[in-house]
């Protein structure tokens, strides 16, 4: 049977895979274009996503809106999507047991979407879906050709609003991503 959207969100509000699914009030599947050519790829919901069932609508996602709106990319354009769709505890880093139960869902979300950039927020999707050893203060914004799409990785916005020196490193980065996007478009 082929996949959809209506089996993927369905299977996912549902899922009891992880012992996440005990503490979650919502399961944040992902919003956004599902034809979008640059995907966004966060580590887990945070409180607010949680309450919202919706990614990066908290503060570090008002500040992700602030550098899309600066690069000209509409938020409506892309989607946004997490590797964790619930909330661990305390906003805790996920384990790596949780994340290997919950990735074929984002696998599945880009199967579907087959985007032409995916772009990592922050160091924990960035050593899911780069290298395990990836390394974000040194690699941030470095382009890797991985099968039909490239992929990158940018700072947490979370890390952002704890670090603010590290600001303007993102917009040169985000200014690279709206270029490359332009090129492939
Ligand atoms: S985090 Fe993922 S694997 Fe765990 S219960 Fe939620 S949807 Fe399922």
């Amino acid at each position: 049977m082929s996949d959809s959207w209506e089996i993927l969100r369905s299977e996912c509000e549902s899922c009891k895979a992880c012992e996440l699914h005990t503490t979650r009030t919502n399961c944040v599947f992902g919003t956004g274009n599902i034809n979008a050519d640059l995907l966004f790829v966060g580590e887990a919901p945070g409180d607010n996503e949680d309450k919202t069932g919706i990614p990066f609508v908290g503060r570090a996602g008002q500040l992700l809106d602030q550098y899309l709106y600066a690069v000209d990319i509409p938020r409506e354009s892309v989607y946004i999507a997490n590797i964790l769709k619930c909330r661990p505890p305390k906003n805790r880093d996920p384990l790596p047991a949780e994340e290997d139960a919950c990735m074929d869902f984002l696998r599945r979300q880009v199967k579907l979407i087959r985007p032409k950039i995916i772009l990592c927020l922050g160091r924990i999707a960035a050593m899911r879906l780069i290298r395990p050893d990836y390394k974000i203060t040194k690699e941030h914004g470095e382009w890797v050709q991985k099968g039909n799409f490239l992929i990158t990785a940018v700072y947490h916005p979370a890390l952002l609003l704890r670090d603010p020196r590290r600001k303007e490193e993102m917009l040169v980065d985000m200014k690279k991503i709206k270029e490359k996007l332009d090129q492939i478009d």
